[in-house]
């Protein structure tokens, strides 16, 4: 069992309700009412798709794809319909998760080393504190490295959480140097013999070349002390913002030479759960987890077959 699985899928279902219902409601609506697939049918499963922020392209390989398979064979009860679009969904997301399934905190390297990045209210501290959480439920040590210097309150929240998780904190309020906290988290990790790192960043966009400078120098001086670090940088995404969270990808990604997964917040608050598609489709970037509420226990491992399925409340 890799280290992931052992993280627990509590609150998926709940935490997609108003994608559920908006997305699939109008799914189950339209094959209720048109039970065959013409023209109708497609134009109408593409305004509800749009709607859900799938994105146009992803829509219309969807919808090619079920014009072409309804050629040849016929999809006529409720359930053989619902079964066709679920399955095309599901393919849509085979291209670009596959990867997620060899990845292993475990035995990679010790310490794992993660930053989060991500502008500023998206969920990054959030995020940290229900990671460090899972891990050490799956009996990791972790140190947490509070590398957001820019405000002190930044710092405090970062304590209750790591107290929350029950895991070790290195911060240095007030020294207004980031850099410098990354490098006395990853320096502790490596003596304490520390199994997961996980390091904050400050997120303001005020003046964003110089916020982006930052975490370059961040990346830069952790690999003083281990040469290949960071094994993974998160970029958290809300999920309620939509394109602009494409664009925030972008940025980060363009800065720090990569980013290698996304953590997709605030799912329980939008009834646009297809960004998830979408992002997945674009950016051709792995959503790892996906944040369905504010507690500790409201962060799950994306998982493309356990999202459709709590989407077709089959789970
Ligand atoms: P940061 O500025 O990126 O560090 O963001 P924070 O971690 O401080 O989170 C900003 C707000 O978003 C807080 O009020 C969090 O409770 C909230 N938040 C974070 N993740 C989620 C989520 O998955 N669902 C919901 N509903 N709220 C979230
Ligand atoms: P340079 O700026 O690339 O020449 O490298 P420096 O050795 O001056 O270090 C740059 C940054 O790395 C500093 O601002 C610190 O943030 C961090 N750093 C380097 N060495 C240490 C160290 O021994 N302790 C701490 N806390 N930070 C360090
Ligand atoms: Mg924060």
């Amino acid at each position: 069992m890799s280290f992931l699985d052992k993280i627990g899928f509590t609150k998926l279902k709940e935490g997609l309700t108003k994608t559920k219902e908006d997305l699939f409601g109008k799914i189950n609506r339209l094959v209720n009412a048109r039970k065959k697939i013409d023209d109708d049918f497609i134009n109408e499963l593409e305004e509800i798709f749009l709607s859900s922020d799938l994105g146009y392209d992803t829509v219309e390989t969807i919808l090619n794809n079920i014009k072409e398979r309804a050629k040849t064979d016929k999809y006529e009860t409720d359930a053989e319909l619902n079964g066709l679009i679920r399955d095309e969904i599901m393919k849509i997301f085979a291209v670009s998760t596959s990867a997620f399934k060899s990845f292993d905190f475990g035995l990679k390297k010790k310490p794992f080393v993660i930053m989060v990045v991500g502008v500023n209210g998206v969920g990054k501290t959030t995020s940290i504190g229900k990671l460090a959480y899972n891990f050490k439920k799956a009996g990791k040590s972790v140190l947490i490295g509070s590398a957001d210097t820019f405000r002190a309150a930044a710092n405090e929240q970062l304590e209750i959480w790591a107290k929350r998780a029950g895991v070790d904190i290195i911060q240095n309020p007030g020294t207004g140097d980031p850099a410098s906290v990354a490098y006395d988290t990853v320096k502790a990790a490596v003596s304490r013999n520390t199994d997961v790192v996980i390091v904050d960043t400050a997120g303001r966009l005020h003046n964003k070349s110089h916020l982006m400078e930052e975490l370059k120098k961040i990346k830069r001086v952790m690999q003083k002390v281990i040469a290949d670090t960071p094994d993974e940088i998160f970029i958290v995404i809300d999920a309620t913002t939509g394109q602009n969270g494409l664009n925030q990808v972008k940025e980060f990604s363009g800065a720090l030479g990569g980013v290698t997964g996304i953590i997709l917040t605030k799912l329980d608050g939008t009834a646009k759960g297809g960004i998830v598609v979408k992002i997945n489709n674009e950016m051709k970037i792995p959503v790892r987890f996906i944040g369905v509420g504010e507690q500790i226990d409201d962060l799950q491992v994306f998982d493309s077959g356990d999202f459709v399925d709590a989407l077709f409340g089959e789970k």
